[in-house]
């Protein structure tokens, strides 16, 4: 192939065309047939009837078109209007055949949506040299929207992948909820927001209580699985888009609550309490509960998040060591 098209002409090295002709006499199509016969890189259909000319249009899939004018029945020029209307054929480019060379009819030509005109019969190297030139426009012009269509593809896969990622960076793998990365993130903006607002924060600190017990009864993965339900209680005690609960490590969870007041963030976690008891999943001959610390504070630049944490640590500390499975008020 490449031996022969050395011989043919440089750009048809990696073009090869595929001509359609649309005209009713035979004796053209046969004139234009041998004038491209020695031409290895241009294949060649005609088509006589123009009421078909667009179905042939169609399956042919041609790099350029030749369209003659006049023809019984059909103007040449409606047939031009119709192939850049098809979705198909709409840049594909069209070379008209009059029968003479008359301004007027090349201006109606090029308004139609034809790409250039052509007097018949055209000496054979014009007809070639055009061909080959419109048909490697036309698929420079493909190639080039299908590498644009690939490229927006890939750029919507990219950012549907990054923001999964950015997703899953905040996630945490067994419960769903938060992790302690979002949690320390999530809590050191919330709380620079307080300082401004000088409104109050809470922080529940929530541990499940014998939980090494539980392991080392019911194995790890039972474990796991009464994490996630704990987790999942934490997670519908959250009503408020703010309120952030996330897993603070092994089997510890945290909530952040903003704008309520202890009282109000208090009864929320005497409520939690309750609804870890309320799954009633056995642990020896008790059930699965939970420890909470709280603490308030009216958010101020003489404190960091870390005094709410330590304070909501307290708590919990307080609360283990008065019997577990209740809540504890730091103050
Ligand atoms: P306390 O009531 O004082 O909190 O007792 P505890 O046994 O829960 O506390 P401790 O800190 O001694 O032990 C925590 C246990 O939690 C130990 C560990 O096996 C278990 N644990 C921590 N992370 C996970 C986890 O991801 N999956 C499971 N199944 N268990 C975990
Ligand atoms: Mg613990
Ligand atoms: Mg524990």
């Amino acid at each position: 192939m490449t031996g022969k098209s050395n011989l043919v002409s440089p750009l048809a090295d990696n073009y090869s065309s595929m001509v359609l002709l649309v005209d009713d006499q035979i004796m053209i199509c046969e004139a234009v047939r041998r004038a491209l016969a020695n031409q290895p890189d241009i294949d060649f259909h005609f088509c006589t009837d123009p009421l078909k000319a667009t179905t042939v249009a169609d399956e042919v899939k041609p790099t350029v078109i030749l369209q003659d004018l006049v023809m019984p029945g059909v103007d040449g020029l409606d047939l031009v209007r119709q192939y850049r209307k098809n979705s198909s054929t709409h840049s594909v480019p069209v070379i008209v055949l009059s029968s003479k060379e008359d301004p007027a009819i090349k201006g109606e030509a090029f308004e139609a949506g034809a790409n250039d005109y052509l007097v018949k019969l055209p000496d054979r190297i014009e007809l070639v040299a055009r061909v080959r030139y419109h048909s490697r426009a036309y698929l420079d012009h493909v190639q080039r929207e299908e590498a644009y269509r690939a490229l927006r593809e890939s750029q919507r896969q990219l950012m549907r992948a990054n923001l999964e990622l950015e997703r899953l960076t905040r996630i945490d793998g067994l419960t769903g909820l938060g992790n302690r990365r979002y949690f320390d993130e999530y809590l050191a903006a919330e709380w620079k927001r307080a300082v401004r607002t000088k409104s109050p924060l809470s922080l529940f600190m929530i541990d499940a209580d014998h939980f090494k017990r539980y392991n080392d009864t019911y194995g790890h993965m039972a474990g796991d699985e009464v994490l996630k339900q704990v987790a999942s209680v934490i997670q519908s005690s959250c009503n408020r888009s703010t309120d952030l609960a996330a897993r603070y490590g092994g089997e510890e969870f945290v909530v952040v609550v903003v704008d309520i007041l202890q009282a109000q963030s208090g009864a929320m976690a005497e409520r939690l309490v309750q609804s870890v008891r309320a799954l009633s999943i056995p642990h020896g001959s008790e059930r699965v509960t939970i420890s909470v610390g709280v603490a308030t504070m009216v958010a101020d630049e003489n404190h960091t998040p870390n005094d709410l944490i330590k304070a909501a640590d307290l708590a919990l500390f307080r609360a283990k060591s008065e019997g577990r499975d209740r809540v504890v008020y730091y103050d």
